[in-house]
């Protein structure tokens, strides 16, 4: 499913009543497209001279761009719940998922039987302090217009989108990488087949540090930079 308001005000109402003792205010709920997010808490800060910091604006966004599992959206919805909880609250957390965020998560996924979790819900300073390095294995699209755009595969599809993508009718050009660059880790790898689009900056940058992948009998693996003479 899809995220609706109407969807988001019923399900914030109850959840409010039943985990959180009805003390979260009512906030602005909107939906967005969002990719690199499912759920994000924003809020604009004020701090008086005198007196406790103040939070207006506050506004939770949950993404309508995945269809996704009706469990999944509303677990979205109660990890930025969870975040609301804690930014009004007495106490400051450790971290952005940290000491709090996760005993209030643990409460809830086992007393309501949820499965709520720290990701997919990153935030842009999130995503900047996203820093691990994983592999990432990445096509590189070109597409007839002349746009570029990225694919991530998961170790299970890559050898079916490998034999795909070239012939999709709008596809120029496919190139294969490993990369282990950080940006990356902010993409979902949904199971459907998706484009990104990136900055072009960072995509030369990306290929320029990646290792490109070849295909020889049914294997896929990566190849080094220097060609041996
Ligand atoms: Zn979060």
């Amino acid at each position: 499913m899809r995220a609706t308001l109407d969807f988001l005000h019923e399900r914030y109402a109850w959840f409010n009543a039943t985990m959180f003792g009805s003390e979260l205010p009512q906030v602005r709920l909107r939906l967005s497209r969002a990719r690199t997010y499912l759920g994000q808490l924003r809020y604009k800060r004020t701090r008086p001279l005198f007196g406790r910091t103040k939070y207006t604006d506050i506004t939770i966004s949950v993404s309508t761009l995945y269809d996704l599992p009706e469990a999944e959206v509303e677990d979205t919805l109660i990890h930025e719940m969870i975040h609301l909880q804690i930014l009004l609250g007495p106490q400051r957390d450790n971290s952005t998922h940290g000491i709090l965020f996760r005993a209030k998560m643990r409460e809830i996924n086992e007393q309501f039987g949820r499965h709520i979790t720290v990701s997919h819900h990153a935030t842009e300073q999130e995503r900047q302090q996203d820093r691990r390095k994983r592999n990432h294995l990445l096509c590189v699209c070109t597409l007839a217009s002349g746009k570029q755009g990225i694919i991530l595969a998961r170790p299970s599809n890559i050898s079916a989108l490998w034999q795909r993508l070239p012939s999709l009718p709008d596809m120029a050009n496919c190139c294969w990488y490993l990369s282990t660059d950080s940006y990356l880790n902010r993409y979902p790898r949904p199971l459907t087949m998706k484009i990104y689009s990136i900055p072009s900056d960072i995509l030369t940058r990306i290929i320029a540090e990646a290792r490109p992948l070849v295909r020889q009998n049914g294997h896929i693996f990566p190849v080094s930079k220097k060609i041996p003479r």
